[in-house]
């Protein structure tokens, strides 16, 4: 049936360290997120209730009612949507931990509220899948804290494996190598993104706030190695922080490493918090900076995708989102 909806509202589910979610919210032009459940920390759910209340979500999109809480977002698209009504695109975030300090972390915040409480996922995983609630034919995503530091990653990730998820997506600050990643990269489904925003050291120290950037080279250099067939399965992403990395020296210096260690493909983003105050006001040299990078990149030969941030950049400035539609955030 041909109704606007978007992959998130008929399949998506997201676990986040205090609530559940149909998505990463990156879209929508409204200031609260669509939740399934607030103050979540891992106690037993009742599923056919959650699954009734995302079902009337659904059947509203049918009737051409779309909630109010994804207003404006550019994932919505009308298509002939079929009936299946599986969780197919899994984002896991219900940890924060990291041994990383992104200077524009969402756990930096001021609104960021430290975890309550630390929840499993592993149970939850198994519930779904014994009631037969989980399509492995689409997308896992990891996008809490770092999955170095997330204990159960391991034990979720070879789960997912076993099943044989189609497409597992893994956001890493890549400064310690996981013995999962280098695994799963061997299958040609799990891919790999680390935001490295910058081609040395000092740059790096001085976003991360951390000394780490060789390590996370070496990093990407052993997982450029582990991958099977699919060279593109490695990613590094650029966030651009306007004032911290908005020159052309800057990227040329990001682009010259990324191509140093083997990486085929890169992922741009805007800073966030930027973006939200500056969108009715971008100066015209993040412009001309955002097509030299796009240009730069095509020009190398190497792919090119947008995270959420910069398709809502691009939704402004009446760009086409042909390319990549990727939803995510964080690490
Ligand atoms: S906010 Fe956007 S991506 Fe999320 S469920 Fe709504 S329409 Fe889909
Ligand atoms: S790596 Fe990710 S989770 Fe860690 S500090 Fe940076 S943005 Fe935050």
């Amino acid at each position: 049936m041909k109704y606007i909806s978007c992959s998130n509202i008929q399949n998506g589910l997201r676990f986040e360290y205090n609530c559940i979610k149909l998505c990463c919210f990156m879209g929508s032009n409204t200031p609260e997120p669509l939740f399934i459940k607030k103050d979540y920390y891992g106690e037993k759910l009742n599923w056919t209730e959650l699954i009734s209340n995302i079902n009337k979500i659904r059947e509203n999109a049918k009737r051409g009612i779309i909630d109010s809480h994804c207003s404006g977002c550019f994932a919505l698209e009308e298509k002939d949507w079929d009936d299946n009504t599986k969780f197919k695109w899994i984002q896991i975030a219900h940890w924060s931990e990291c041994n990383c300090n992104c200077t524009y972390c969402y756990r930096l915040a001021s609104d960021f509220e430290k975890p309550k409480k630390r929840y499993k996922i592993m149970p939850i995983i198994k519930e779904l899948d014994k009631m037969g609630l989980i399509d492995y034919s689409g997308e896992l995503a990891y996008s809490g804290g770092e999955p170095a530091s997330l204990r159960e990653f391991d034990d979720i990730t070879n789960f997912f494996i076993k099943k044989g998820e189609k497409n597992i997506m893994v956001h890493t600050n890549a400064i310690k190598p996981v013995k999962s990643v280098l695994n799963g990269l061997k299958t040609d489904t799990m891919s790999v993104t680390a935001s490295v925003d910058c081609g040395d050291r000092q740059k790096f120290k001085q976003i991360k706030q951390v000394d780490a950037y060789n390590k996370v080279m070496d990093t990407l250099k052993k997982y450029v190695k582990a991958q099977g067939q699919n060279k593109k399965m490695v990613r590094s992403k650029y966030i651009i922080i306007p004032k911290v990395n908005d020159t052309v020296e800057d990227v040329n210096k990001w682009l010259d490493e990324t191509q140093k260690v083997g990486i085929q493909q890169v992922i741009i983003d805007f800073e966030a918090d930027w973006l939200e105050r500056n969108k009715t006001n971008i100066p015209s040299y993040i412009d001309d900076l955002y097509d030299y990078i796009v240009s730069a990149v095509k020009q190398r030969g190497l792919d090119i995708q947008f995270y959420g941030v910069a398709n809502q950049y691009r939704t402004l400035k009446g760009k086409d989102l042909e390319v990549g539609i990727g939803l995510h955030q964080g690490e």
